[in-house]
């Protein structure tokens, strides 16, 4: 049966057996898992990442973004989580999904590569820094200075 209301839970680590309209949220694993809202049963994992999910929690309700789409299940159920609530959407297209999908994976990739580029510039002052404790060593060592 689709529920259109879930229960926020703040708990450390996922319990091994999920209540139904239960939303588990772990800040310390950076994960919200929930089974689906369609009845179906299946676990829905959402993590918690700049490039997947991230939760926003109010005096009215925990709200989950982006929507949720469960296309790797039978039930294909397809729901926004907004202030507790399920809102659900219609179904997608197999092309829709697969936009999705790959917009999913592009933004991913994009992500990994700024933060690639953005490790670079500590990486090269590390670098150089250790440079410079070596040549001051060996000045040291000699007695130059
Ligand atoms: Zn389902």
């Amino acid at each position: 049966m689709r529920i259109n209301r879930v229960c926020p839970v703040f708990v450390e680590f996922i319990p091994e057996h999920l209540e139904s309209g239960k939303l588990y949220i772990s800040n310390e694993y950076g994960v919200i898992v929930h089974l689906c809202c369609c009845g179906c049963g299946e676990k829905v994992v959402t993590p918690l990442s700049p490039v997947d999910w991230s939760y926003i929690n109010s005096s009215k309700g925990v709200s989950l973004s982006p929507s949720i789409g469960n296309w790797d299940y039978v039930c294909q159920s397809h729901y926004f989580i907004n202030d507790n609530r399920v809102i659900w959407v219609g179904g997608m297209s197999k092309l829709q999904i697969e936009k999705v999908k790959k917009r999913d994976y592009e933004d991913k990739l994009a992500y990994i590569a700024e933060r690639n580029s953005a490790n670079t510039a500590p990486w090269i002052i590390m670098f150089a820094v250790s440079i410079f404790n070596k040549v001051k060593n060996f000045f040291i060592k000699n007695d130059i200075t």
